[in-house]
């Protein structure tokens, strides 16, 4: 509660929604057994939130016919935009493309299978109303999910913020609500590499977490797999830190000082009590040990400088191949 005191006291708390325009963009990957119920709820709350509204449907390369549904919906509903990207981009590229097709002045991510209550962003524009920038839902209950992924995912926070300089409130995900200015930042941000939960971190202004119990999805099934979330963790914590890289400095040192050790430890052996052959197995583990951390060293190196390669050919992060309902140039 200081923080919204700060906010009156420096003249920014009054917003207000009149007349504002909030963009929902939501990815879609086969996402076609959960349109009739996404936009139903849609229609069910939107009236309640008192401002304009534009739904941005990002069709990131589904096999079944969300596209066509969204097509034929966009036909007669004005606020239905939909992009269609030219195959699967993964969620992070399409909710980027729509971020950047978002003409709102806020602008609220949303998961299309209903994990994310709609319902909320009413509550996201009032704390928006009261001055801040960034509104985020937070997972008070994951009991939705399996003990397994519960477990990974905290796990993943913990290393996470360990390592990385920029913490990332465990238990959020991408459902949030952003004010313009947030959104503009984002898209200065050029990496090809979109981990938008750090993303989200990076850029800082005025946040607050708003806690929420996380239901299951309303129907279809989810597109990551364990592979995938495991590269998407990978993929988080090379994009924000170093210290995988840094940390063999530490070990190297550290192995050093213990060969220095064992060697004092030789050396002194053989003076008092004379010359010592055997020794096979100690040298083999010191060997093994040896050559097993630098090949550890080394992939974790080929991590990075994969990752900079992507970068350096500087790939578009997604392709467009049909827009609706954007106005001038639409395909019909
Ligand atoms: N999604 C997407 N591209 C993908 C995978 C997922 O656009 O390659 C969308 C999906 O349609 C949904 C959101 O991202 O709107 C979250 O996906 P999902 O529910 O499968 O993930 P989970 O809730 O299991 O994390
Ligand atoms: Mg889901």
């Amino acid at each position: 509660m200081t923080a919204i005191v700060d906010q009156v006291r420096e003249g920014r708390g009054t917003r207000s929604r009149q007349g504002k325009l909030l963009s929902i963009v939501i990815p879609m990957h086969d996402e076609e057994p959960v349109l009739d119920v996404l936009f139903g709820r849609l229609d069910a709350v939107a009236a309640g939130f008192g401002l304009s509204i534009e739904l941005v449907c990002v069709d990131d390369g589904s096999r079944d016919a969300t596209l066509a549904r969204l097509r034929e919906r966009a036909r007669t509903d004005s606020r239905v935009k939909v992009i269609a990207l030219t195959r699967n981009f993964g969620k992070e590229a399409a909710l980027t493309a729509g971020l950047e097709a978002a003409t709102g002045d806020v602008v609220a991510p949303l998961d299309a299978d209903l994990q994310d209550p709609p319902e909320l962003i009413g509550e996201f524009l009032d704390l928006w109303e009261q001055g801040y920038d960034v509104v985020y839902g937070v997972r008070a209950d994951r009991s939705s999910d399996t003990p397994a992924k519960r477990l990974t995912a905290n796990l993943f926070y913990r290393v996470f913020n360990t390592v990385s300089d920029h913490a990332i409130p465990a238990s959020t995900g991408d459902f949030r609500l952003m004010d313009r200015e947030v959104v503009e930042a984002l898209k200065r941000l050029p990496e090809r590499n979109r981990f938008m939960k750090g993303l989200f971190a990076w850029v800082g202004f005025r946040q607050v977490g708003v806690p929420y119990t996380r239901p299951e999805r309303a129907a279809g099934t989810s597109s990551w797999r364990y592979l995938r979330l495991m590269r998407f963790a990978i993929d988080g914590i090379t994009s924000f830190t170093t210290v995988p890289l840094r940390i063999w400095t530490g070990i190297g040192l550290a192995a050093a000082a213990a060969a220095m050790l064992y060697a004092l430890f030789l050396i002194l052996q053989v003076l008092l009590y004379g010359r010592d052959v055997p020794g096979y197995a100690s040298l083999m583990v010191v060997v093994l040990l040896g050559f097993a951390v630098q090949m550890v060293a080394l992939g974790f190196l080929g991590e990075y400088v994969g990752r900079l390669y992507e970068e350096v050919k500087q790939r578009p992060l997604y392709l467009v191949r049909e827009t609706i309902g954007f106005g001038a140039g639409d395909a019909p």
